[in-house]
C-alpha cells in the first residue's frame, strides 16, 4: 500500500511513500517519514493507487499516534466532497485539519504544578512552622489553592529548593498539566447567564418537533422559516440546551463570526454556567488557541461548538444537533478549492452523524425552500414576531420621479428618506442606512422610467463591456448593442450606477449637520474590534445614524432603531445572476428586520427606480410565500436552480487568448458523450473581466444531475493538457458567477 503524506511546514510538500507490511495506515494518521538525508512528520492524506514507477517508493519510518486526527464519519464526509464538487481528496483532508492541529510545530502548552492529596496535617503545619518556615508557607499556600493545586511560578521566587525537598520527603507531589490557552482570557466582556424564556406556541412547536426527531432512528432535516424577530434563536438555544443535557454535542454554524457578534454573545449567555464547554472558532485564533480549541472539542471537553462554514470540520464526538442559522447566506460557500457548501455539508454530516439539523432563516434560500416542498426537508414556520411588536412598515420611494424632481440627476437621498431622519433625531431615536453593492458587473439603468436592459432568452440583465462597447447576456452568450436611448421610454440619459458609503457619508455630514454619524464597511473595519467598538457605540447610542453595507445586514439587533433606509435596492437587482431577484429580495428582507425590534414601531424606507419588481413589491409585504412562488416559476421555465444543478468552469491566464483558446478546447471536449440532461453554455468572458492582472472566462454549465455534471468535467479536465500559464476552476453550486 502507498499514501500520500502531507510535509508539516510552511512548503506544503506532498510524497508518496509505501506502508510497510503489517503498519494500519488511514487518512489523517500522523507519520513520520525520510525527507533526503532526514527525517519529517507529516499527515497522511489519502491512500494512492500502486501504479508501477521505475523507482522504488521510500518506506513510512513509523505512525506518530495510534489514532487518525480524522473520525470515521469527517472521513466519509470527506470523500463525499471531493466527489461531489470534483476535487482531490488531499485538498479536502488539508482544510478538514486545521494546519495547526497538523503541524507538530504546534502541541499543548504545559505547566510544572505542585499538588498536595488532601489538606495537610495540621500537626505537621505546626512542626515545619518552626524547622522549615519556607516549606510551611509552601504548604499553606497550596492548603488554600483550588484543588489543593498550584504552578510553580505562583509559588514564589526562590521556592525551588524547598519544592525539591518537599517532593523528596513526600509532603507534595509535583505533575504537569496542559494549560489551555483561551482566546477569551484577554479582558473581552463578562456575560452574564441568561435564563429560557417561555416560548410561544409556534415557538414550541418547532421546539418539540426538534426534540422529538433526536429520538427517532432516522430525521429529515429541519427548514425553520421565521420572520426577523420571530425567536428563532430561543428555539436553537433550548434546543441546544437539551441535547448538552442529553450528554451529546451541539455545532452552530454562522455565517461569519465577526458580523454576528449578537448571536455568538447569546450562545455564550445562554450556556456561561458551563463556559468551558463553548467553543468559538474565528479566523483571528492563534495557531497555538486554535490547537487547543481543535483538542479541546475533539476530547469532548468543548461540548458546544460555534464557528463560520469550516466548523463544519469541528471534530466533535458523539454529535446531537446541527444548527444552521442564516441558511441562505453566500458566505455559506467557500470560493477556493475545495469549492464546498458548508450548509449542504452539514445536512451530509448530519446524516452520516444521524443526528438532526436545523436550517434557519426568515428568507430561506430557493434550493432549501423546494427540499420542503419535495419532502426531504420539513419545514417549521414562526409567522409572528416574539416579543409581539408588528413587522416594520415598508414604503417605496420612487427614485425615478427623485431624478425628474433633479432634472435628471439621479440623487442619493430622497426628500422622503431625508425628512424621516430628521423626525427620527428629533426624537431622539435611531437609524441605520443601507448601501447596496454588489457585484463588479454593471448594468445599464434609465434613470427616467427605470428600464434595464435585459436578455430574451434568459431573463437577467446584461452586462455592460466597457472595453467593446456591447451588452452581453453571462448565461447563454446573448449580446447587444448599447443603445444611445432608453428602449423603453426614449430617455437620452441612460446611464451606469454606482456611488459608495464614504459618498453617502459625507452627504450626509452636509445634509444633517448635527446628527453623529458612523460607517461600516470593509474599508471602514480594517483595524481589530473596530466592528465591534462602533456596535457597541451604536447600543449607547454615541452615534445616531450608522451608514453601512452588506455587513450590517445580518442578526443585528437594536431596540432603539426606528428608521432603515435602503438607498439603492436595485443595485442587486440587475446583476447579470439569475439569483438577483432572490437576493434583491432577501437583503431587503432582512435589512428591514433591523427596524423596530424594541418598544417602538419600526419604519423602513426603499429607493428604488424600479418599485413595481416582484422582489421589492413581495419584501415589502413581508411575503416569503408569494415571492418564493412567483421566484420559482422563473427558475421552473428557465431551467435554473433549485430545477437544475448549475457550474461554472473558469480559465484564467495572462494571456488573453491563451485562457479563452483553453476553455473553447476544453468546450470541444465537453461536447464529446455529452450525458444526458447536461446543457453547456458558451465560452464567454466573465463578468470580472480581469482580477489580479488574469484574463478571465467562464462556461457556465447545467444538469439535472449532480455527479454526472461532475464526472463529465473531471473527466474531460484529467485527459486534456492545458499551458501552464493557465489555470482552470471547476465551481460546482456555483453562487458567484463574477
Ligand atoms: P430571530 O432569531 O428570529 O431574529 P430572536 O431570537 O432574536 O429572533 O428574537 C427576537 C426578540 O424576541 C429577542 O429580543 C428575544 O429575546 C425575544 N424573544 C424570543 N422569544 C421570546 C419569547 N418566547 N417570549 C418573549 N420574548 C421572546
Ligand atoms: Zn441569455
Amino acid at each position: 500500500m502507498n499514501v500520500r503524506v502531507l510535509i508539516d511546514g510552511p512548503s506544503e510538500l506532498v510524497f508518496d511513500y509505501a506502508v510497510p507490511q503489517g503498519l494500519h495506515v488511514s487518512a489523517g494518521c500522523r507519520v513520520r517519514v525520510p525527507l533526503r538525508r532526514k527525517s519529517a512528520t507529516g499527515t497522511v492524506l489519502c491512500v494512492v493507487d500502486e501504479a508501477p514507477m521505475d523507482f522504488a517508493l521510500r518506506q513510512l519510518e513509523c505512525l506518530m499516534d495510534p489514532e487518525p486526527l480524522i473520525t470515521p464519519v469527517l472521513l466519509r464526509t470527506g470523500q463525499w466532497i471531493a466527489d461531489y464538487y470534483g476535487c482531490g481528496i488531499e485538498t479536502v483532508i488539508r482544510s478538514l485539519l486545521p494546519e495547526a492541529v497538523r503541524s507538530e510545530q504546534n502541541s499543548a502548552k504545559t505547566r510544572r504544578i505542585a499538588r498536595l492529596d488532601s489538606a495537610p496535617d495540621p500537626e505537621m503545619l505546626a512542626k515545619l512552622a518552626k524547622r522549615a518556615p519556607r516549606q510551611h508557607a509552601i504548604l499553606l499556600q497550596l492548603a488554600e489553592a483550588p484543588g489543593y493545586s498550584l504552578p510553580l511560578t505562583d509559588l514564589g521566587d526562590g521556592s525551588s529548593a524547598a519544592i525539591k525537598t518537599m517532593e523528596k520527603s513526600g509532603l507534595l507531589w509535583l505533575e504537569t498539566e496542559a494549560v489551555r490557552r483561551d482566546p477569551e482570557a484577554d479582558g473581552s466582556e463578562e456575560v452574564l447567564e441568561s435564563r429560557a424564556l417561555t416560548l410561544n406556541a409556534d415557538q414550541q412547536h418547532a421546539l418539540d418537533a426538534i426534540l422529538a426527531s433526536l429520538e427517532s432512528p432516522v430525521s429529515k432535516p429541519f427548514l425553520l422559516l421565521g420572520v426577523t424577530g420571530s425567536g428563532k434563536t430561543e428555539v436553537y438555544l433550548q434546543a441546544a440546551s437539551h441535547v448538552l443535557h442529553l450528554g451529546k454535542t451541539v455545532l452552530v454554524l454562522v455565517p461569519e463570526i465577526s458580523l454576528t457578534p449578537q448571536t455568538v454573545r447569546r450562545f455564550k449567555a445562554r450556556f456561561a454556567g458551563i463556559q468551558e464547554q463553548v467553543a468559538v472558532l474565528h479566523s483571528n485564533l492563534s495557531q497555538g488557541e486554535r490547537f487547543d480549541e481543535w483538542h479541546r472539542i475533539r476530547t469532548g471537553v468543548a461540548r458546544i461548538v460555534i464557528g463560520a462554514r469550516s466548523a463544519v470540520f469541528a471534530p466533535l464526538p458523539d454529535l446531537g444537533l446541527i444548527l444552521v442559522d442564516e441558511e441562505h447566506e453566500n458566505t455559506y460557500k467557500q470560493e477556493n478549492v475545495p469549492r464546498y457548501h458548508g450548509r449542504d455539508v452539514a445536512v451530509l454530516r448530519a446524516a452520516f452523524e444521524n443526528c438532526p439539523i436545523v436550517l434557519g432563516s426568515a428568507t430561506p434560500s430557493l434550493e432549501s425552500w423546494h427540499n420542503t416542498q419535495s419532502g426531504k426537508y420539513t419545514l417549521l414556520r414562526l409567522d409572528e414576531r416574539a416579543d409581539s411588536q408588528s413587522m416594520p412598515l415598508v414604503r417605496i420611494v420612487d427614485m425615478r420621479l427623485e431624478a425628474a424632481k433633479h432634472k435628471g440627476a439621479p440623487s442619493i437621498l430622497s426628500d422622503k428618506l431625508r425628512v424621516a431622519l430628521e423626525q427620527r433625531l428629533e426624537k431622539g431615536e435611531q437609524c441605520i442606512l443601507f448601501l447596496n453593492r454588489r457585484g463588479f458587473a454593471r448594468s445599464l439603468q434609465c434613470p427616467k422610467c427605470g428600464h434595464v436592459c435585459q436578455c430574451p432568452h434568459c431573463s437577467v440583465a446584461l452586462t455592460y463591456h466597457r472595453t467593446d462597447e456591447r451588452l452581453v447576456c453571462h448565461v447563454c452568450g446573448h449580446q447587444a448593442i448599447v443603445p444611445r436611448k432608453c428602449p423603453s421610454c426614449r430617455d437620452p440619459s441612460i446611464i451606469l450606477q454606482g456611488y459608495g458609503t464614504q459618498k453617502v457619508e459625507e452627504l450626509l455630514a452636509k445634509v444633517l449637520p448635527k446628527a453623529k454619524i458612523a460607517r461600516i464597511d470593509a474599508d471602514a473595519m480594517r483595524r481589530k474590534h473596530a466592528l465591534r467598538d462602533t456596535l457597541n457605540a451604536f447600543k449607547s447610542h454615541k452615534i445616531d445614524i450608522l451608514i453601512g453595507t452588506q455587513m450590517i445586514a445580518k442578526g443585528l439587533h437594536f431596540p432603539n432603531v426606528t428608521l432603515v433606509g435602503i438607498l439603492n435596492a436595485d443595485l442587486s437587482l440587475h446583476v447579470p445572476d439569475f439569483r438577483a431577484g432572490e437576493r434583491t429580495f432577501q437583503l431587503i428582507t432582512q435589512v428591514a428586520g433591523r427596524a423596530g425590534r424594541g418598544k417602538l414601531e419600526g419604519e423602513v424606507i426603499v429607493q428604488t427606480f424600479t418599485p413595481h419588481s416582484p422582489s421589492i413589491q413581495y419584501a415589502r409585504q413581508h411575503d416569503f410565500d408569494g415571492f418564493s412562488e412567483q421566484e420559482m416559476e422563473f427558475r421552473r421555465q428557465y431551467g435554473f436552480p433549485p430545477f437544475a444543478h448549475c457550474a461554472v468552469l473558469t480559465a484564467r491566464s495572462n494571456h488573453e487568448r491563451r485562457a479563452e483558446f483553453s476553455l473553447q478546447t476544453l468546450l470541444l471536449r465537453l461536447k464529446e458523450n455529452l450525458p444526458p440532461g447536461l446543457t453547456l453554455g458558451e465560452v464567454l468572458p466573465s463578468p470580472l473581466l480581469r482580477a489580479h492582472g488574469q484574463h478571465r472566462f467562464q462556461i457556465l454549465l447545467r444538469s439535472s444531475r449532480a455527479r454526472p455534471l461532475t464526472r463529465h468535467v473531471q473527466a474531460v479536465l484529467d485527459r486534456t493538457p492545458l499551458p501552464e500559464d493557465v489555470t482552470v476552476v471547476f465551481d460546482m453550486d456555483a453562487l458567484n458567477f463574477s
